[in-house]
């Protein structure tokens, strides 16, 4: 089946951080859970009540989302306007590679302090597609792809990269800079090209 003409859901990430559990009990006690605040689109991920402040030796957030469940490795993605706030340089990435290097980053919880070397990246622009879906219209995991928006400050996106899950569902994740770039706002759908 020809994949012109689907409309993705567009939905726009602002700064989060991902958790390693050991990470999470060092900021939150030895015992915490964490409470959802709301789910998110993918199935299972869920935006937490807790929160915690991110400082570099520039710049701070001080209620920084913490997107749930804990992740093998602690990961904070941030937009480039943030990072020149912070006065860090991260690398674009897909999510999940995670620098081990870099500006050292002060996460500070309830109950202590994580310093983490590296670890901010900015997210790589990327569309989630189930198993079934993607072998529907031909997408391939990792596969590069365009979007088109249209609209006042539309255009295409280039360099979108495919991640493919059973349990994901159709959507094209952009960061608020990207979104704001383009005009990007409410039930705004893109067209894989
Ligand atoms: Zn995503």
């Amino acid at each position: 089946m020809s994949k012109k003409g689907i409309f993705i859901p567009i939905e726009v990430s602002a700064r989060h951080l991902h958790l390693s559990a050991a990470h999470y009990n060092k900021l939150f006690g030895e015992k915490a859970k964490m409470h959802l605040l709301r789910p998110v689109s993918q199935p299972g991920q869920f935006v937490t009540r807790e929160t915690v402040a991110i400082s570099t030796k520039k710049g701070s957030f001080s209620q920084v989302r913490i997107v749930g469940p804990c992740r093998p490795q602690t990961q904070f993605e941030l937009t480039k306007t943030d990072a020149r706030s912070l006065g860090i340089d991260p690398p674009l990435k897909r999510s999940g590679l995670v620098p081990q290097q870099g500006e050292t980053l002060i996460l500070k919880g309830p109950q202590g302090l994580v310093r983490l070397r590296g670890g901010a990246i900015i997210a790589q622009r990327h569309i989630h597609a189930s198993t079934q879906d993607a072998r529907k219209y031909g997408l391939k995991k990792n596969k590069i792809v365009r979007i088109e928006v249209s609209g006042e400050r539309g255009g295409v996106f280039e360099n979108v990269i495919v991640r493919v899950h059973p349990k994901f569902k159709w959507a094209f994740h952009l960061d608020t800079d990207e979104a704001n770039a383009f005009g990007i706002s409410g039930n705004t759908k893109g067209r894989l090209l």
